[in-house]
């Protein structure tokens, strides 16, 4: 007798042609995610397993399997030899600490190993009733639990009770490369994850405003990217400094277009950098109408300074829906820390909400926006993680 883990993903993707490719993909992605810690990593047919790891080592690899995209589910199993008695003896350890009603559901998918499937549910539900009369009681239409017996045909029986759910979705690495912009905030965060959601491998740019923004707030931006590496299989971080830019809009242009111009100059240097690493998407968390730099307008006002598409996971989302998923991802204790952003300085008291594009193309003409950008590039840090 001795503990498994069974990997689950999901098979909406698995169509066709593409079926290789996630699999080899996701098997990649568990591999480099449990790398240091003992354990076997076998596929049995549309599923994984992890055998032979440390008891100790079990809520670590869960929580790592958690953060994997792809996988959808997995339990925690029992594996003996297709033998009734075995599976029995199994069953019990099991239900040595259960109380409640249960259900035994069993699948067979070794025809020579008698009872059938349905026999052997009630078999091993009747003696488990025999064994534990004071705790558990029957109930096939709608226990607190289920016993799930699955007999395989390479003469391995796994049995499990819980079935934890995971992130589901693609593989990082099967929907391409993007480049999120990232802030300290709430949303951006929550924007890369829900990217990694659909198998996009990321990089993260940051601009910081020093000495105007301090030392904390980028550390603070460090470990958000710290937290979306463990969804990314690892992550870049690059930070840039926008003080030079943030200076020259506020002495030469119309303080309502500070920010929109802004936005404009972060969507260039991230169309640079994105270019230069090849990566084919900028995705930023924002979302309709939260604030005036959100607007139809001003999206349309920075959009237009690029040509790569810009992703936008959040655009219909209400920001108590992004708070649930930053709590979920456990990235919103840090970002809700209270460190300036960059977008916090130079703040005009009446940002233009609807700004015209051609009056903001008409104030940016008074910088030299090529300078700028060049300027920006000399000093890009870079954090691997
Ligand atoms: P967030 O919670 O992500 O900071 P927000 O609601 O504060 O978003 P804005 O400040 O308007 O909204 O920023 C919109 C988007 O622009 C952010 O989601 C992020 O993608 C990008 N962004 C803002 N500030 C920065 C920054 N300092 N560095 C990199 N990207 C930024
Ligand atoms: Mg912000």
């Amino acid at each position: 007798m001795k503990n498994a883990i069974i990997i689950r993903y999901c098979e909406i993707h698995l169509k066709g042609k593409n079926r290789g490719f996630f699999e080899k993909l996701l098997k990649e992605n568990i591999i480099k995610s449990l790398k240091g810690i003992q354990h076997n990593f076998t596929q049995m047919h549309s599923r994984y397993l992890i055998e032979d790891f440390l008891d100790e080592d079990y809520d670590i690899i869960i929580e790592k399997l958690k953060k994997i995209a792809g996988i959808h589910t997995v339990s925690k199993a029992i594996v003996v030899p297709n033998d009734f008695d075995d599976i029995f003896t199994a069953c019990k350890e099991l239900c040595a600490y259960k109380k409640g009603t249960f259900k035994v559901q069993t699948n067979r998918a070794d025809k020579t190993f008698t009872p059938d499937s349905m026999q052997t549910s009630m078999l091993i539900g009747g003696k488990l009733l025999e064994t534990y009369p004071n705790n558990l009681k029957v109930d096939v239409k709608n226990p607190e639990f289920t016993i799930w017996i699955d007999i395989r045909e390479d003469k391995k029986t796994f049995i499990y009770t819980d079935v934890i759910n995971c992130m589901s979705g693609m593989p990082v690495g099967s929907s391409g490369k993007g480049l999120l912009l990232l802030s300290g905030g709430i949303d951006s965060p929550v924007a890369g994850y829900m990217m990694c959601k659909r198998g996009m491998k990321l990089n993260c740019l940051h601009f910081h405003s020093y000495p105007y923004t301090n030392e904390a707030a980028k550390e603070k931006v460090i470990d958000l990217a710290k937290k979306i590496a463990e969804y990314n299989g690892g992550i870049n971080l690059y930070v840039v400094s926008f003080t030079k830019i943030q200076e020259e809009i506020h002495k030469n242009c119309p303080e309502e277009f500070m920010i929109t111009l802004m936005r404009r100059f972060m969507m260039r240097i991230a169309e640079r950098l994105a270019n230069q690493q090849h990566d084919q998407t900028i995705i930023t968390g924002e979302s309709l109408g939260q604030v005036a730099s959100q607007t139809i307008e001003s999206i349309t006002s920075s959009n237009s300074v690029v040509t790569l598409p810009v992703l936008r996971p959040l655009i219909a989302f209400d920001k108590i829906d992004i708070i649930n998923i930053s709590r979920k991802i456990d990235t919103y204790e840090t970002s809700i820390l209270p460190y300036e952003d960059c977008c916090t300085v130079f703040l005009p008291k009446f940002p233009a909400i609807k700004p015209n594009l051609e009056k903001v193309i008409k104030a940016e003409s008074r910088l030299n926006v090529e300078k700028l950008i060049d300027d920006a590039f000399l000093n890009v840090e870079k954090y691997v993680f």
